[in-house]
């Protein structure tokens, strides 16, 4: 460990010199009240930023125990300091000037979820603070101008550090509402499994959001109120009892006229697997934490999932048990991301029509009466939604507009009436039973086949470095290949689509062998991360990553067109 004094020093001496001579600052050095580690520093002023850290010892820092006494509270007071540091930061960057991305100070964007991130991390024994963050180190073209880097590290820098990381400096008020929050939108996780519910939105709730490009709360919005048949009051640690909409298990319909807001509701539940922060208009929605958006996805690739529940026969006497191809349909490739969304384990399927392909979903009187059974591929989905709940425990939520068909097999029916939602099972029942469907049923579906074992990589050569790279929340660029992820909906972050990119890369070199099947490739992952962190998974400096959940993980692993199972 060197003193601020010492690095002060050498940044006088290498003022102006050729760019690669900050390579020197490279250490950890003493500063008041914390430790300023130069982790990795940039080749140029136009590469990626340089990595910094920030350690506070617990003592310094002050935290009371009570704010990160339990996971999720110690999540949310993470999330909550490097929220208040990218606001200051975001104030302090680009003060001091230079090419390329001179004086740039950043951390962690968060956006309205809460995230368990490599950004900021507070160790539960000790109650010691690591904040990670990026600094564009200045130069005038390829020169070092030090006193600019002088003038971040000595000045811009420690009033971010001392205005987010130390307790005294905090508001108390504030950050114990996020960790009481957190605890509250815990424990209404915990309850649903109990009460035979996969959901719950709180009344009062703002789904809708500012705009399409924005993920604010939309001002002015009529707040959510449930119906009284589905209505049910929960009782909450911190904010006593809370009323709302709560799903039961089972096949649930959303209905109503177009614009009504049918998707905006589905919206906020496919987004209530995570928590959102206070404010959001959607921190009491809370969705069983597997549920899986499932859609359409044409041209997605799909490696050997049997998907036989739903297509059989198809031309050419394709298998459709071990499925694969390169670019799938509509209907094939939702029936991939049905059986996948269950081999990742959810026991919830969220579908909106406007994302569907309409042959997986319904086939209507008229076509079945011309297209028999037997010359038809498709099983429809509903064909098999009772069955997918009543014999293996997955529920589905689908909003429905244009297509009566599925009144016969829902167990309730919400239409949205002008953005509130009335129960209206009991009319749908009566009129579904004067319009009897077609007595034809297709064969009992048998359980997928989950074995699949990916095979093993070519051995990398010597000195190979794999470049990994996000393309916002959209795509992961590993080595050579692209890894389509745009129909994720429940990715949030580009941090989990860099994590993701870190898991695959993890896997191939370590985990694959062509023994191990792809559900133990992902346990093993999400154990490693349980007990090491996300770090573990990068060898040398890691970019910031936030975790992914496990079916994003499947999902990712099901979208790699070089892995062969
Ligand atoms: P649908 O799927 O029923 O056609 P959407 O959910 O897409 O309708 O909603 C239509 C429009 O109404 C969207 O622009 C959405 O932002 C807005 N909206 C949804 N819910 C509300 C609400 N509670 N208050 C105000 N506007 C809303
Ligand atoms: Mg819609």
């Amino acid at each position: 460990m060197q003193t601020a004094a010492e690095l002060k020093n050498l940044l006088m001496r290498i003022d102006r010199k050729g760019y690669p001579a900050y390579k020197d600052t490279k250490g950890c050095y003493q500063f008041s009240g914390y430790q300023l580690s130069i982790d990795h520093v940039q080749g140029d002023p136009f590469a990626a930023p340089s990595r910094l850290s920030v350690r506070v010892d617990g003592r310094d820092a002050g935290f009371p125990a009570d704010l990160y006494r339990t996971r999720c509270r110690r999540i949310a007071l993470q999330d909550n300091l490097t929220r208040r540091f990218a606001a200051l930061t975001s104030r302090a960057s680009y003060q001091a000037k230079g090419s390329g991305h001179s004086g740039l100070i950043s951390v962690s964007r968060c956006g309205q979820q809460v995230l368990e991130r490599t950004a900021c991390s507070l160790d539960p024994k000790t109650g010691g603070l690591l904040l990670r963050l990026e600094i564009g180190f200045p130069a005038n073209g390829r020169t070092i101008n030090a006193r600019e880097l002088e003038k971040i590290l000595f000045e811009l820098l420690p009033r971010c550090v001392q205005g987010a990381l130390f307790y005294r400096n905090l508001d108390p008020a504030q950050l114990r509402y996020a960790a009481d929050l957190a605890e509250d939108q815990q424990a209404i996780r915990d309850t649903l499994p109990r009460l035979g519910l996969c959901a719950f939105v709180a009344d009062g709730s703002i789904l809708p959001r500012a705009s399409g490009v924005s993920d604010l709360p939309m001002p002015g919005a009529v707040p959510f109120r449930s119906p009284d048949s589905l209505s049910v009051t929960l009782q909450l640690p911190h904010r006593g009892p809370v009323t709302g909409m709560g799903i039961p298990c089972g096949v649930t319909l959303i209905v109503g006229g177009g614009y009504h807001g049918k998707s905006t509701l589905l919206r906020a539940l496919e987004l209530g697997v995570y928590d959102h922060i206070a404010g959001d208009g959607r921190e009491l929605v809370i969705t069983d934490a597997t549920a899986v958006k499932t859609r359409a996805e044409d041209g997605r690739s799909i490696r050997r999932t049997d998907i036989s529940a739903f297509i059989n026969n198809l031309p050419g006497g394709r298998d459709t048990a071990h499925f694969s191809t390169e670019d799938a349909s509509g209907s094939t490739s939702q029936a991939a991301n049905v059986v996948e969304a269950i081999e990742a384990g959810s026991h919830l399927l969220l579908i909106d029509e406007d994302t569907s392909a309409t042959n997986f979903m319904v086939r209507d009187e008229l076509m079945q009466r011309v297209i028999s059974r037997e010359m038809e591929p498709i099983t429809p989905f509903i064909d098999r939604v009772r069955e997918l709940y009543d014999r293996f425990g997955v529920s589905t939520i689908l909003v429905a507009g244009s297509s009566g068909a599925y009144f016969h097999t829902a167990d309730r029916v919400i239409q949205m009436d002008h953005y509130l939602p009335r129960e209206i099972t009991a009319l749908a029942k009566r009129e579904a039973a004067a319009f009897p469907l077609s007595s034809s049923r297709p064969a009992p579906m048998s359980p997928a086949d989950f074995d699949r074992r990916p095979q093993p990589f070519p051995a990398p050569r010597p000195g190979d470095r794999v470049k990994m790279k996000t393309m916002g929340k959209d795509a992961l660029l590993l080595g050579h290949e692209t890894v389509e992820l745009r129909c994720l909906e429940q990715l949030v972050d580009q941090e989990q689509t860099a994590a993701l990119g870190c898991c695959l890369h993890y896997a191939q070199r370590q985990l694959i062998d062509g023994r191990r099947s792809l559900q133990q490739v992902i346990d093993a992952l999400e154990q490693l991360i349980a007990q090491r962190g996300l770090n573990a998974l990068w060898e040398g400096g890691a970019p910031p990553l936030a975790l992914p959940r496990r079916q994003e993980l499947f999902a990712c692993f099901d979208r790699w067109r070089s892995l062969r199972l």
